[in-house]
């Protein structure tokens, strides 16, 4: 099975050049030009970009949230993935206390199995650390292939763990070789602020926002930063919204210590004004962290350009308006949490960062799939456009003009938070391991054809360049 991509521009992390790629069965077999194309399946992409497929490193697809599950599945979750260009997906396990990880990488595996139609990984949160856990931990590492553990500082009496036990999962991670990712939050005033509210009857959306303010993002950012320091660990710091946490990251990149910063496309162009959209509406905005002042958005932009954060997830966590978010009709704390973002993270990147030149095209790949590879143990298998690299490949329109739109997006809910955003540029085809899973711009894959991605361990070498201080 040959495929030869021809007359497209190929954008890497590192390059742009013009070349064609010849595929053979799941790989990327030769670049250049004449390349041998007997007995291969031609694709003409004159016009075209060629990415490397993305890679969204934040995903929660059939989780439990608040007495309700997030709509989107692992088959509608991946399918929707695929039409934005994103070819690999990490998604997070949760965890119970009391309960072997085993036991929750397994059901995790079923939500999977014979569902997703791009590849996938998993991270997996650790809820508290005790005797069993750390026995269990190297077995995660190296036999399920689960190099990346998520904390939270947020959620009291929920998935919250303790300052020790983010201490202690940074230590015995940088021992074993992951990486630690953190949801940085101060959830302990966050309870009680959220606590004032519902006494004083603020119940509205907004006060989801009123009560998480940016400050206690920071601060949780800087004491995770400083824990990390301590630990001498490695952290990565998902959902970064604003300038106080962008300031703690790069503070302590300048000293040196190995932190990471992801932030999502919600954050780059949406603000806190939503939630205050009437009948309810602002329910559709309700993220943790939640959306900003508009202020924010260019220091992210900025911190994108600048190297201060360096990955986009999607945060892809969809509950239906109609059913779902109104559970919390009287109630804001009762909102689930989240949105669905997997279909336009790339295209919202591609079309407000590169277009408006906010971001490079190389930088857009870099955020939107190469970092995100070499961080999470999946490079050169994925991330780039290389010989030998899985052929995970996106053709991507950079002209066309479309409106995002509920009407016309592929994931289950009611709802899409980017309503009516005009934007530019479109994937037309995505191959996965060499075979299309969406072409001109229709599904052509299959459920179930994902595979699960045991990753390697975390790469140390990755550490910051403390010779570039920067600021905010
Ligand atoms: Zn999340």
């Amino acid at each position: 099975m040959k495929k030869i991509i021809k007359n497209g521009t190929i954008a890497t992390a590192a390059d742009t050049y013009q070349a064609d790629i010849l595929i053979e069965n799941e790989k990327i077999a030769m670049i250049g030009k004449d390349l041998p194309a007997e007995g291969a399946e031609i694709i003409d992409a004159k016009g075209a970009y060629i990415f490397p497929g993305g890679i969204d490193p934040h995903t929660h697809l059939d989780m439990p949230f608040g007495g309700t599950t997030t709509k989107d599945d692992y088959e509608t979750g991946t399918i929707a993935a695929a039409y934005g260009g994103t070819t690999t997906i990490i998604d997070f396990c949760l965890t119970e206390k009391g309960v072997p990880l085993k036991k929750a990488i397994e059901t995790w595996h079923e939500k999977a199995n014979e569902k997703a139609a791009i590849d996938y990984g998993f991270h997996l949160m650790i809820s508290e650390i005790n005797d069993d856990v750390l026995a269990e931990l190297p077995s995660i590492i190296d036999n399920e292939g689960i190099s990346s553990f998520k904390v939270f500082m947020a959620y009291k009496n929920v998935f919250q763990a303790d300052d020790a036990t983010l201490y202690r999962t940074l230590l015995q991670a940088k021992e074993l070789g992951a990486l630690v990712m953190v949801h940085a939050e101060n959830g302990d005033v966050i309870d009680y602020l959220t606590k004032q509210a519902l006494a004083e009857g603020n119940t509205d959306p907004i006060y989801h926002a009123l009560t998480r303010p940016p400050e206690l993002e920071g601060e949780a950012t800087g004491r995770a930063a400083k824990l990390t320091e301590m630990a001498n660990g490695h952290l990565y710091v998902v959902h970064v919204t604003c300038e106080d946490a962008v300031e703690k990251i790069t503070e302590a990149r300048n000293k040196g210590v190995d932190i990471w910063g992801e932030t999502c496309p919600q954050y780059l162009v949406l603000d806190q004004s939503y939630l205050e959209k009437p009948h309810f509406e602002g329910s559709k905005y309700v993220w943790s962290p939640p959306l900003r002042d508009k202020k924010n958005q260019e220091v992210l932009w900025n911190a994108l350009k600048m190297g201060q954060l360096q990955t986009i997830g999607s945060d892809q966590c969809s509950f239906d308006f109609k059913g779902q978010k109104e559970l919390g009709r009287e109630d804001f704390t009762k909102i689930p949490n989240g949105g669905p973002t997997i279909e336009d993270r790339m295209s919202i990147l591609f079309s407000e960062g590169v277009m408006k030149e906010r971001i490079t095209l190389n930088q857009f790949v870099d955020v939107t799939s190469t970092r995100a590879a070499k961080l999470f143990g999946l490079f050169p298998k994925k991330g780039t456009i290389a010989v030998g690299s899985d052929a995970d490949i996106v053709i991507f329109d950079p002209k066309v003009e479309r409106a995002i739109s509920a009407d016309t997006h592929h994931m289950a809910v009611d709802y899409n938070a980017f309503e009516g955003m005009e934007i530019t540029g479109e994937p037309v085809s995505v191959l996965s391991r060499g075979q299309f899973v969406i072409k001109d711009k229709q599904f052509v894959g299959e459920a179930g054809k994902g595979q699960f991605l045991k990753r390697a361990k975390y790469n140390a070498a990755l550490k910051p360049d403390t010779g570039k201080k920067l600021t905010v």
